[in-house]
């Protein structure tokens, strides 16, 4: 909900003459946004624009509409300038001294550089306005900002001394020369102002709730953000008018009308200079780009080694690959469980407005140490029903918890601490000023970060957004991943096994697995030991899925298609890792969809998994690099284990000590459904003794 159903952002110009028929650079572009979207429109002279806006506020009033106009050059000038042209030091008051002055033609022609040179007459020495072509450089206007002395006006106002890349309003030629636009935009707006009187404000000089608030705005203060989300081939004028409409119509209302009030009343402000933290947490999403493919080289291995530590094979996974999964825009009620795409601001403060922590008595605090009694105001204020008016100092109003903190009011008494007779309430103090409130945004405060990009969404993360003002957020589609089993020794579950045939186990867990990490599993069945057969299921994965998932195969052997395959189609790596269980994992591309060729044995395809697989995958579907988090536990079981890889034993904790399935064999399908985790023992040699601390990772830590 904005305060304004309209945003019109104005990018002015100081054109001569008309602008070219084509939109141009450097000329009138205007951006109106509403609830729905934005309109941007290209106009050809100053003349047209005026009009275009008068049409433009006269067609929102009679809707019944609020609109912020905003506009991109100075609507005050330094300190003193305004008390020697007008008279006064009200900028309102020089707006209509400048209107008087300036002549603006229908086809752009105007007077600016003599109305520049008499006002120059108007101070001592040379300036303040400096810059002209050499046609219309005389004595009271110097071609160089260095020919300038003894005017006595500031070079900068005090926003401008904020925001250093705002050039200042003297300069009027060349580069940015935001003097000239300031000269021929004040006396259009002075005409906006007189044509539509009391409906019209300008902040911050004017604080009424008009329908029309005019506003000074500079589109640079997110010149990165505004880039950004430039539409490819956009006229960055246009950009930079659309991106800032949209952003301001997204605000929150309280944080813009605080905005909006900010400055000072001679020298005026720029719309949330020294507050970019407040714009850019209501910029509008990244457009959703379709992330770029993954390198033909992300999986290859450094030369040379024969085995690679599971650590440095995991740095390498993370390092070479990238976000696969396309950004999209999703309400909140769809947004549970997917990956941000881009990091999340907060649009207002939580809690908006200071608030009661209890139910009890407001008054103005501290109370003093002793007996107090206060009389009691008629009437309460409840969370959503705020009680209006200001509580007269000795005063004590009912309010309930979560009650916004009425004017005059900042320190509450719990209910049960006092003892009333309807028309006064007695205490006991002292009381701090401020006990049993909470301070607005004390939680959050409007544009503090919030969540990261690459979070996957939990139901507690969407409590905190609802909060702070969001309704969608931008999230990645979710990773498709396609399983296929291979090997000519298997059955589907359910069908008749031959003698010599074991039932397909690895792809029921896999696809299990795949979906409780977030991802969208894709059955593509299973596949003999065949190489046609499995070039088929490969380029169908290919064409549906965004990564693959095969078991079996992937070693060397005369029947591993799976590795023979991708070594064939040139982007295959045999990934020798020390790690038990396990086998050589084969990672490529197939289509440029990346592969994840696991070991046959369902215990080491399982451990491959939640060690390689899942972190990998989760970069591919937009995540952050996930490390497992895993608890320090006494251990309740010997061993020995030699150097040279890491080992992960199917564990799970039983009294506080984590016990181990009684065997290694990575044939023991049922261990795994035994155990409720993994002892992870680190790469060197190791004699664990029961009582010795052991590193334990339960199954959840993995995200199953
Ligand atoms: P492979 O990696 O193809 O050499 O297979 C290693 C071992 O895992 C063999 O004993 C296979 O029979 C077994 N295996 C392969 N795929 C599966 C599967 N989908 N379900 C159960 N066991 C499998
Ligand atoms: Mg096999």
């Amino acid at each position: 909900m904005s305060a304004f159903d309209l945003v019109v952002i104005v990018d002015w110009s100081a054109r001569a003459r008309p602008s070219p028929s084509r939109p141009a650079r450097d000329a009138i572009w205007i951006a109106v946004a509403d609830g729905a979207g934005v309109r941007c429109d290209y106009l050809r002279t100053r003349d047209a624009a005026e009009r275009a806006l008068a049409q433009l506020f006269e067609a929102a009033i009679e809707r019944g509409q609020r609109v912020l106009a905003g506009f991109d050059f100075p609507f005050a000038y330094p300190a003193g300038f305004a008390a020697a042209v007008a008279g006064q030091s009200d900028p309102l008051a020089l707006w209509d001294a400048l209107a008087a002055r300036i002549e603006d033609g229908a086809e752009n022609e105007n007077n600016r550089f003599e109305v520049a040179a008499a006002l120059n007459r108007l101070f001592p020495g040379i300036g303040p306005f400096w810059g002209c072509p050499a046609a219309d450089a005389g004595p009271d206007l110097p071609r160089q900002g260095s020919a300038r002395h003894g005017h006595g006006l500031p070079e900068r106002r005090a926003v401008e001394r904020l925001v250093r890349s705002a050039q200042p309003c003297w300069k009027l030629y060349t580069t940015g020369s935001v003097g000239s636009q300031a000269l021929l935009g004040l006396p259009r707006l002075a005409a906006l102002r007189r044509r539509f009187g009391a409906q019209l404000s300008v902040r911050p000089f004017e604080r009424e709730e008009t329908p029309v608030v005019l506003a000074e705005v500079y589109p640079s203060l997110l010149a990165r953000e505004i880039a950004a989300r430039a539409e490819p081939g956009e006229i960055p004028d246009r950009a930079q008018v659309r991106v800032l409409a949209e952003t301001l119509r997204r605000m929150d209302p309280g944080v813009l009308d605080r905005l909006l009030a900010e400055g000072d009343p001679e020298e005026g402000w720029i719309l949330g200079a020294g507050q970019e933290d407040l714009l850019r947490a209501a910029l509008p999403p990244l457009p959703g780009l379709a992330p770029p493919p993954l390198r033909d080289d992300c999986f290859a291995l450094p030369a040379g080694v024969e085995w690679t530590p599971v650590d440095e094979a995991l740095a390498l996974l993370r390092d070479r690959l990238s976000p696969v999964a396309a950004p999209v825009r999703l309400p909140l009620a769809e947004a549970a469980g997917r990956v941000l795409a881009e990091d999340v601001a907060a649009l207002r403060s939580n809690p908006p407005l200071p608030n009661s922590a209890v139910d009890g008595y407001g008054f103005a605090g501290p109370a003093p140490e002793g007996p107090q009694t206060l009389p009691l105001a008629e009437g309460r204020a409840a969370a959503g029903q705020p009680w209006s008016g200001r509580l007269k100092p000795g005063h004590a109003l009912r309010v309930l918890t979560g009650a916004a903190l009425p004017e005059g009011v900042d320190t509450v008494i719990l209910e049960e601490d006092t003892t009333g007779d309807g028309a006064r309430i007695a205490f006991h103090g002292p009381l701090r000023r401020g006990a049993n409130t909470r301070r607005a945004g004390e939680d959050v405060a409007a544009g503090d970060a919030i969540l990261r990009a690459g979070r996957r969404l939990t139901p507690a993360d969407l409590a905190v957004v609802s909060a702070t003002g969001h309704a969608e957020l931008t999230v990645r589609a979710p990773l498709r991943v396609a399983v296929i089993s291979t090997g000519d020794e298997l059955a589907e579950p359910g069908a008749a096994a031959a003698p010599g045939q074991i039932f397909d186990a690895n792809r029921p867990m896999l696809l299990a697995m795949m979906a409780r990490f977030g991802f969208a599993a894709v059955d593509m069945g299973r596949v003999p030991d065949d190489r046609r057969a499995l070039r088929t299921a490969l380029d169908a994965a290919a064409g549906q899925a965004d990564a693959i998932v095969t078991s079996g195969g992937a070693s060397a052997g005369d029947e591993d298609h799976v590795s023979a395959l991708l070594t064939e189609a040139g982007a295959m790596q045999r990934w020798r890792i020390a790690i038990k269980p396990g086998r050589p994992l084969a990672l490529g591309l197939w289509q440029g969809k990346p592969v994840f060729g696991l070991p046959g044995n369902p215990v080491a395809a399982l451990v491959c998994t939640l060690i390689f697989a899942r972190p990998a995958m989760g970069v591919l579907a937009g995540e952050d690099w996930e490390t497992p988090q895993g608890f320090t536990v006494p251990a309740g079981f010997e061993k020995r284990k030699k150097p040279g890889r890491r080992e992960y034993l199917r564990a799970r904790i039983r009294d506080g000590r984590a016990e181990v399935f009684a065997s290694e064999g990575s044939g023991r399908i049922s261990g795994l459904s035994w155990a409720e985790g993994l002892v992870e023992i680190e790469d060197g040699a190791r004699h664990i003794r029961p009582g010795d601390p052991v590193r334990y990772i339960p199954y959840s830590s993995f995200g199953l």
